[in-house]
């Protein structure tokens, strides 16, 4: 499954934010959209317009950016995935490298909040990356699958057809550098490979994140284990948005 998802962060008051929805919307015909799976991420507050405003347009799925992997209870300033759930979200961004690096979520924490979010029916888009020293190291096609692996230990194939990986190299978000599109097929390649050896999983979509924009996007959408994007900066810009779409479309 193509699949491009815009991660908002913590941008936007919330008129913005509907504006912004307003002019993706309005770019994203049915024949722009094609078979790509749209999501887009905006912040908590965010998300019950997006969720409400979206209620004409079947193109457009929501996620989360993080979620709790406790059902509820004394998790002061957290959200769980059966609250996502009932505010009719869609999917959830899980094990983000900010989330890692900033708020100390470990392997185990993302997989946990996996299994939650499989749980409440959530997709979970499972985020994993290496950072340059272990690029330069050449260890990182084993120290990226250790992360996934984790991440996903004791699920089975089935379920893992319900989740999206994002391949997003730590050196390349929101730097301005992007992964060769050969770097990112090497990756996605042997994710793909790890994955169907491991889980038995073969349909799993996995998408590339890192300074994705329109001028880089195409070679990159090209590879045949890259599934799509996951979008930061250029996903605030809705012409950039919509022009990565029919990229990934026409791929
Ligand atoms: C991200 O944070 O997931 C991301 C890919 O950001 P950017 O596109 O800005 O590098």
């Amino acid at each position: 499954m193509k699949l491009l998802a815009g991660n908002w962060k913590m941008n936007n008051s919330l008129e913005e934010g509907a504006d912004l929805m307003e002019a993706i919307v309005e770019g994203l015909s049915a024949q722009v959209v094609g078979d790509v799976r749209v999501v887009v991420a905006p912040p908590f507050l965010q998300l019950p317009q997006i969720v409400h405003g979206l209620w004409e347009n079947a193109h457009i799925a929501v996620a989360a950016q993080n979620g709790h992997a406790a059902e509820g209870g004394a998790y002061t300033g957290e959200v769980s995935m059966a609250m996502l759930r009932d505010a009719e979200v869609d999917a959830v961004i899980l094990g983000h490298s900010e989330r890692r690096q900033f708020f100390g979520e470990t392997d185990q924490d993302v997989a946990d909040k996996v299994k939650a979010a499989l749980k409440h029916q959530l997709i979970p888009i499972v985020c994993v990356g290496e950072v340059l020293a272990q690029r330069q190291a050449g260890t990182y096609l084993e120290d990226v699958w250790a992360q996934l692996h984790t991440a996903l230990n004791g699920l089975s194939g089935d379920s893992l057809s319900d989740c999206v990986i994002a391949y997003e190299p730590i050196w390349a978000i929101g730097t301005g550098e992007v992964a060769t599109p050969a770097q990112a097929q090497e990756m996605h390649a042997y994710l793909r490979a790890q994955l169907k050896a491991t889980f038995g999983a073969d349909d799993m979509s996995i998408v590339y994140g890192g300074s994705c924009k329109p001028s880089n996007a195409e070679e990159i959408f090209a590879q045949p284990d890259v599934d799509g994007g996951l979008i930061g900066g250029a996903s605030l810009v809705a012409d950039d948005f919509i022009a990565l779409v029919k990229l990934l479309n026409q791929a």
